[in-house]
C-alpha cells in the first residue's frame, strides 16, 4: 500500500490507472481473483469482475485489475465468486477440528457452532482451525439441573457462557425437552441480554416436529428468537411432509419480525445414539424410530443400525464418515452407545418449500440455507444450492443470498456477506459447472484450493462480554455488536 511504482510507470496498462500526473501511489493488492463472475446481492452486483484484496480485506472490484499490480494473481474466469460462504448452523465441536476441515473443503469461511460451550469448542479450534471465522451457541439443557428449572440458575448459566466467548444460547428442545415455562425463560433472559438465542423447537409439551413448530407463538411473547433447521420438523409424524412444510413456513412468515430461521438441504440427520435405562435419550433419536416402525428402545435402536437405517458416525481419515449394519452396531456397543448418529429422514419435498417459500414482499421467509453438518458429513449448502440454480428454483443471487449475505446479517456480520471494498476478503469460488466451490479464501488468506484445505489460524466470533476471557486465553477474537443482527434488528 502507498507505494511509489515508479519504474512501472511506461506500461501502458498502468498508465491508465494513474489518475494523477506525475507520481502517484499506486495500489498493490495482495491476491487479485480476476476474471470470475462476481455476484455480490448488497451491492446488486452481477458481473465479471476483478477482485483486489489488501491486508485481508477487499480494496477492489473492478473491470480490470493490472498483473503488475498484484503480488498473486489468479484466473477464475468461467467460476462464480461469492461472498465468503456463512454456515450458521454446523456442528464442530467434538471432533478434533475434523468439522473445520470439512466445512472449509466446500468453501465455508465462517460458521457458528449450535451447541458447544467455549471451554469444549477451544482445545479443537486451536489443534484444527483453518484460517475461518468461527462462533459458538452455548448449549444450555446440558447445564440445567432440571427439565423446569427457574430463572436465576438460567441467568447464571447465560451469563458465565456470555463470559467464557460464547455468542449466545442454544436450546435443544426436541432432543432433550425442557417445560415450556422454562423454555420461555431462556428465551426471555436471552433477549434481555440482547444475546444470540436458537432453538432446536420442541418442548415437554411437544416435540421436534410440526407441533413444536405450532408451539412457537405460545414461548415467544414480544422477544426474539433464532429457530433451527425448519425443514427438521416437517418429516410427516404429524400430516404429509409437504403439508407441514407450508404450515411450518405460515407460521414463520406471521412471526417475521420476531424470528430468524434456516433450513438445510442434506437427506440425513444429525442426533445421538446414546441410550439411558433401556432408551436413546434423544427424543429426535426416538422419533426416528417410530417413523419406521422400530420400538424407540436400545433394542429398537440395534436393529435400525443392523438394517442399515440408522448410521453411527466416526472419524475415518481425517473426516467423519456414516456406517451402519453389523459393524455400525459393533461401534455403538464398544463405547457403551454414545455416538453421534444419522438417520435418512428428511423429506425432499419440505426440504425444496423451506429452501425456496416467500412472502409477499417477494423475500424468502427462511432467511438462509445452513448444513447442520460440520462434522456430520451432510456439508452440501453449496452443492445442494447449486442443483436448486440449475433446476430454476432459485437464480445465483438468491443462492448467495441465502448462504451469505443473509447469515451474515443475521449474526450481525456488517463485514461479511458482501464483497463492498473495506468487507473482510472471505470469498468462496464455485465452479457453475461441478456446482461445488473449488476455492475459499478467509480474510485475505488463501484456505481452500480445489477441495483440499490449506488454511490455518482463525479467529473466535465472540460478543463484547467475551473478549478478554479469550484475548486472555491468547485466542484471537473479535466482538459483533448483535445489536445490528437480524434477529435483534
Ligand atoms: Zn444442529
Amino acid at each position: 500500500m502507498g507505494t511509489f511504482e515508479v519504474g512501472l510507470v511506461f506500461s501502458p496498462r498502468i498508465k491508465q490507472d494513474l489518475t494523477i500526473e506525475g507520481m502517484v501511489p499506486l495500489t498493490r493488492f495482495d491476491l487479485v481473483l480476476s476474471g470470475g463472475r462476481v455476484v455480490d446481492p448488497q451491492n446488486g452486483v452481477d458481473a465479471v469482475l476483478d477482485v483486489g484484496i489488501i491486508g485481508g480485506q477487499i480494496a477492489a472490484v473492478e473491470s480490470s485489475i493490472s498483473g503488475a499490480r498484484a503480488r498473486r494473481m489468479i484466473d477464475v474466469s468461467g467460476d462464480v465468486v461469492f461472498p465468503g460462504v456463512v454456515d450458521s448452523h454446523v456442528h464442530v465441536g467434538r471432533g478434533r477440528g475434523v468439522g473445520y476441515r470439512m466445512t472449509a473443503a466446500v468453501g465455508v469461511t465462517t460458521l457458528v457452532d449450535f451447541g458447544c460451550a467455549m471451554a469444549d469448542l477451544l482445545p479443537g479450534f486451536r489443534e484444527g482451525s483453518v484460517g475461518q471465522t468461527v462462533g459458538a451457541l452455548y448449549p444450555i439443557n446440558r447445564y440445567l439441573s432440571s427439565q423446569d428449572a427457574q430463572r436465576c440458575e438460567i441467568e447464571t448459566l447465560v451469563d458465565g457462557a456470555l463470559a467464557e466467548g460464547s455468542l449466545g444460547i442454544k436450546i435443544v428442545g426436541g432432543h432433550y425437552p425442557l417445560t415450556p415455562e422454562t423454555t420461555a425463560v431462556i428465551i426471555d433472559v436471552a433477549n434481555d441480554r440482547r444475546c444470540y438465542v436458537a432453538f432446536h423447537l420442541g418442548t415437554t409439551d411437544t416435540g421436534s416436529h410440526l407441533e413444536g413448530v405450532r408451539e412457537v407463538p405460545r414461548l415467544i411473547g414480544d422477544n426474539r428468537l433464532h429457530v433451527a433447521h425448519l425443514n427438521s420438523y416437517c418429516r410427516g409424524m404429524v400430516k404429509d411432509p409437504a403439508e407441514e412444510a407450508l404450515e411450518a413456513v405460515s407460521i414463520m412468515d406471521a412471526l417475521d419480525d420476531q424470528v430468524v430461521t434456516e433450513s438445510y438441504l442434506g437427506t440425513i440427520n444429525g442426533t445421538s445414539g446414546k441410550c439411558a435405562d433401556g432408551v436413546p435419550e434423544s427424543h429426535v433419536t426416538r422419533n426416528c424410530l417410530l417413523m419406521k416402525g422400530y420400538e424407540p428402545s436400545v433394542k429398537g435402536l440395534r436393529q435400525a443400525i443392523a438394517d442399515g437405517f440408522g448410521y453411527v458416525r466416526v472419524e475415518r481419515g481425517g473426516h467423519m464418515v456414516l456406517v451402519g449394519g453389523e459393524e455400525g452396531v459393533e461401534l455403538w456397543e464398544a463405547v457403551d452407545t454414545d455416538l453421534p448418529m444419522s438417520f435418512p429422514v428428511n423429506s425432499p419435498q419440505a426440504t425444496f418449500i423451506t429452501a425456496t417459500a416467500k412472502n409477499d414482499r417477494d423475500e424468502f421467509i427462511v432467511d438462509a440455507i445452513s448444513t447442520d453438518g460440520g462434522g456430520n458429513p451432510r456439508n452440501v449448502a453449496v452443492e445442494r444450492g447449486m442443483a436448486l440454480v440449475r433446476y430454476g428454483a432459485l437464480t445465483l443471487q438468491e443462492l448467495a443470498e441465502k448462504v451469505s449475505a443473509a447469515p451474515a446479517e443475521m449474526l450481525g456480520l456488517t463485514s461479511k456477506g458482501h464483497l463492498g471494498e473495506g468487507a473482510d476478503a472471505d470469498i468462496t469460488v464455485i465452479d457453475p459447472v461441478e456446482g461445488v466451490a473449488r476455492m475459499a479464501v478467509a480474510g485475505g488468506q488463501l484456505i481452500m484450493l480445489g477441495g483440499v484445505v490449506i488454511g490455518d489460524g482463525g479467529s473466535i466470533l465472540t460478543t463484547s462480554n467475551g473478549v478478554s476471557t479469550l484475548t486472555e486465553a491468547a485466542c484471537p477474537a473479535s466482538a459483533v455488536d448483535l445489536e445490528q443482527s437480524r434477529l435483534y434488528q
